[in-house]
């Protein structure tokens, strides 16, 4: 298919050989030279073209020094130069000349054809009687090659030249003669060469002539004869090569197309069709030509290469992942289109991406990608331009490429929410989900690690157990919304007062700690207690009601006061135990004495129940004074018990035991038929002692008969009823027994007996109560009046309650009093009663009727205690 052998130099005049004399010959008797065009060898050469896909081709005739341009179709010279033409190599043989890339090629490479952007050429002598007279070329302007159908092709076409030139030879040349356009022969000759399917058509479709050859062979070429070449088409694939029939028929223009083509055993192949409309002159359509390429397996492979990339980004997409290739040495990225939907900045920008990482998450980056290995990125925070944060994780390898070059391949993929999903299970596992502070678990951990800490630094770590005071009473009375917004509220403050440094948890229910790690000293703990204690005095307010709270603290430090974490704790407990037992609103460190006194306690519960049978409770009485007159009132009866060993125990000792209903109950009918008794004594010798109140547990609001008790105790003694009173605290009122509270101190009321609701402002104040109850006097509780003198906040509930027992027409009663700055503090206030030690300590019963006489109250006359009592 090359050029010849015979030397020639670029620039040679040619000697005029025999063969260029037959050349000559034949031309003039031709007669095609300087001939006007033709419209026949104008439609074989735009045939070639088409057929080639090129950009150029032309019929050239050599005549002489000079290459003539019968018929071109592309941006080419009509005339050249011999020496500057392709076509004087190609004339040399009878084989079909390709020049893949002229500039390869010293023979070509300064052409001037070449220069103007032609590199491509393949052409196909025309023989005529034995004379080569030119040649049919085609040409393109990127380097390609031509394969042997195409080859044959090129040769066909050029036969087809040859005979356009016989029929010039005195016939008319007005229609081509399709039975010698293309001989059967050479049909099947195109179509072995290529496994394709090459037919000729009549203008109306029906087959003409066909070649059958590969997988196509199976279909005897007579089958083909008389069908139309649209039914060896695939159905779906009909209508678009119809509709692009009727295109290149119009435009007289050849067309491809990718169709599946029958192989007559009843598959389907994928072809490459090309099909080339023969026009005759007067622009009527004479017949088609067809080529077919065997596509099939290339489609396959595409095809499941298509499918391929498309799971790929269906499964990238699903995983939100997106793939990047990175130039170290440009610094270009280059990601896939998913890329896009994930970080929310162009696919090539490197920069917008990088700058939308957390700066803190920056370093892991850089520390990241070490040349030449693998890189890792587990995971960094990246703010979305919508504003969200993400987090992202990226795997990445670097690798050279078929050139040599570095290239870092990598995926990055969205961990989101697998991050916030394990920020979720972290968060149910270490918080508590009410305030989001550390939950029990968690705080241990700290506790522990705390205690490491400080054992290898000689430092310390404190804890403070904080437990709101009647918090339980808050939520049965206001609900668990009110109860839920207090602890929020209680979880706040505490952050407040301690700031970022203490960890902080709730431990369960209203039990709150904080850890205080470093070198404080336990009276810095103290301190920071005391701090905690006074931002509970604020009132806390929910759904437009203040609800009143305080809390107990316990403290507690190691190395001081424990070795390890659960003495720790327990120390802490023992410490919030003792602030409990002092009275609500405190706080207290851990003493060792504390532990032998819970100890003792424990002990003791079990005792008292051998206990009650007998006398071992007595009621101890405490007088109350009128602080206008110094007149005595009454007294109140407190519980003490007479140990065989340990002599006499106060409530705060056994308290645990009124928590034992069944024990409270026994302690309450005991202390009812004593003072009843003691009552009895004192009026039978004569003496007034007022009134004398009981306390009442709720445990004995439990049961329906407590009034029937106390009047039995009372009417045994012979006692009259208004004689005794009775002390409730407002935790009575709360809950779901208030309706039976009020029936039973409704009982009371008729029975003329005084009730006094005790250690008012400390628990869930409301005043509804002191409106649906029938309440005679209000108890301010003792540690508002501890601290009256130096505390204005106690002071000013102080002045409120008194104001309020005013409005009410109540008698306010001041527990607790001890010195004489209370005493005229309160006076001055205008406060009705005091009782505390300043006026007189719990006294056996044996001492009242002489503390009566001391005092120098009447002797009691028919219906004068009533008088005395109210003043
Ligand atoms: P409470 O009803 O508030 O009783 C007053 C408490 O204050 C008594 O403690 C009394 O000794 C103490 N107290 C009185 N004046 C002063 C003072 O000037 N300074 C100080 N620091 N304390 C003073 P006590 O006797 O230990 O009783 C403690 C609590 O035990 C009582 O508080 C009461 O709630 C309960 N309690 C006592 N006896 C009974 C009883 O028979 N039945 C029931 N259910 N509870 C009782
Ligand atoms: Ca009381
Ligand atoms: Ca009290």
């Amino acid at each position: 298919m090359n050029d010849t052998s015979r030397p020639d130099g670029p620039d040679a005049n040619l000697p005029i050989d025999t063969e260029e004399a037959t050349r000559l010959e034949a031309l003039r008797a031709l007669s095609l030279l300087g001939t006007p065009p033709s419209a026949g060898f104008d439609r074989i050469v735009e045939t070639a073209r088409d057929l080639f896909g090129a950009a150029a081709a032309y019929v050239s005739l050599i005549e002489g020094e000079r290459e003539w341009r019968k018929a071109l179709v592309g941006d080419v010279a009509r005339e050249a130069r011999r020496c500057d033409g392709f076509c004087r190599h190609t004339i040399r043989s009878d084989a079909v000349l390709v020049v893949e890339d002229a500039l390869d090629d010293p023979r070509f490479a300064s052409l001037p054809i070449v220069r103007e952007g032609y590199r491509f050429y393949a052409g196909a002598p025309l023989v005529v009687d034995g004379a080569r007279l030119g040649a049919l070329a085609v040409l393109d302007r990127a380097p390609r090659g031509l394969g042997a159908t195409d080859r044959t092709l090129l040769v066909e076409l050029a036969k087809a030249v040859v005979d356009e030139i016989e029929r010039g030879r005195g016939r008319d040349a007005s229609t081509l003669q399709p039975s010698r356009f293309t001989p059967e022969r050479r049909f099947q000759a195109l179509a072995a060469v290529n496994a394709c399917v090459v037919w000729r058509a009549a203008a109306s479709g029906e087959i003409t002539e066909a070649a059958l050859s590969g997988p196509f062979a199976a279909r005897a070429t007579a089958d083909l004869l008389g069908l139309a070449w649209l039914d060896l088409v695939h159905p779906a694939d009909r209508r678009r090569l119809f509709r692009r029939g009727l295109g290149a028929r119009r435009r007289g223009a050849s067309f491809e197309e990718t169709l599946r083509l029958s192989d007559g055993e009843g598959r389907w192949r994928w072809t490459q069709l090309r099909v080339v409309p023969l026009v005759r002159e007067d622009g009527t359509l004479a017949e088609w030509i067809g080529k077919c390429m065997d596509v099939h397996e290339r489609m396959l492979a595409e095809d499941a290469g298509r499918r391929e990339a498309e799971r790929l980004r269906l499964a990238l997409a699903a995983g939100r992942m997106s793939t990047w290739e990175y130039d170290p040495e440009t610094r270009a990225i280059v990601r896939d289109a998913a890329s896009e939907a994930i970080l929310g900045v162009p696919r090539d920008d490197l920069e917008a991406a990088l700058e939308r990482i957390h700066p803190e998450d920056r370093p892991f980056l850089d520390a990241a990608y070490a040349p030449g290995g693998p890189c890792c990125i587990d995971a960094v925070r990246y703010r979305h331009p919508d504003g969200r944060w993400m987090w992202l994780s990226t795997r990445a390898q670097e690798m050279r490429d078929a050139d040599g070059r570095r290239r870092v391949v990598g995926v990055t993929f969205d961990i989101t929410e697998r991050k916030e999903a394990e920020e979720r299970a972290w968060r149910a596992a270490n918080r508590d989900s009410l305030t989001g502070l550390e939950n029990r678990a968690a705080f241990q951990r700290s506790l522990a690690r705390a205690l490491s800490c400080a054992r290898a630094t000689a430092g310390r770590v404190s804890i403070l157990l904080v437990d709101v005071d009647d918090f339980k009473d808050v939520n049965d009375a206001a609900g668990h919304d009110a109860g839920d917004a207090l602890l929020r509220e209680v979880a706040a403050r505490l952050a407040r007062v301690t700031g970022s440094g203490p960890h902080l948890a709730r431990l369960g229910g209203d039990e709150f700690a904080v850890l205080i790690e470093g070198h404080a000293e336990v009276g810095e703990s103290l301190g920071l207690a005391q701090a905690i204690e006074a931002g509970f005095r604020a009132p806390f307010m929910h759904g437009g009601r203040s609800l009143a709270c305080r809390a107990s603290i316990g403290v507690a430090c190691f190395p001081d006061h424990a070795d390890d974490a659960q003495e720790l704790m327990m120390s802490a407990d023992l410490a919030l135990f003792s602030a409990k037992e002092q009275g609500r609103g405190r706080a207290a460190v851990y003493r060792p004495a504390l532990r032998a006194a819970v100890e003792a306690r424990v002990a003791l519960v079990g005792e008292i129940r051998a206990a009650l049978g007998g006398d071992a409770i007595e009621p101890h009485y405490q007088p109350k004074i009128d602080l206008a007159t110094g007149a005595v009132t009454g007294f109140e009866a407190l519980a003490r018990w007479r140990h065989p060993v340990r002599g006499l125990i106060t409530p705060g000792a056994f308290a645990d035991a009124f928590e034992n209903a069944e024990i409270a109950l026994a302690i309450g009918e005991r202390m009812a038929r004593a003072v009843s008794a003691d009552l009895a004594a004192w009026l039978g010798q004569g003496f007034d002692p007022g009134t004398v109140a009981i306390n009442l547990s709720a445990a004995e609001f439990g049961r329906a008969d407590l009034p029937d008790v106390l009047f039995a105790a009372l009417d045994e003694a012979g006692v009259p009823r208004w004689r005794l009173g009775v002390e409730v605290t407002e935790t009575v009122f709360l809950g779901k027994r208030a309706e039976a509270v009020a029936a039973t101190l409704a009982r009371f009321a008729r029975a003329g007996m005084r009730i006094a609701l005790d250690d008012f402002g400390t628990g869930y104040a409301s005043l509804t109560h002191l409106k649906q109850f029938p309440v005679d006097d209000i108890k301010i509780d003792r540690s508002f009046v501890r601290d009256l003198e130096r505390d204005p906040g106690d002071a000013a509930i102080v002045a409120a309650v008194i104001g309020l027992g005013r409005a009410f027409g109540l008698r306010v009663v001041a527990e607790g009093v001890e010195t004489g700055g209370q005493e005229e503090r309160l006076r001055g206030m205008g406060c009705d009663e005091g009782q505390g030690f300043r006026f007189g300590k719990p006294m056996p019963a044996s001492r009242v009727p002489m503390f009566l006489r001391e005092h120098g109250a009447a002797s009691a006359s028919a219906g004068a205690g009533r008088v005395l009592a109210v003043g």
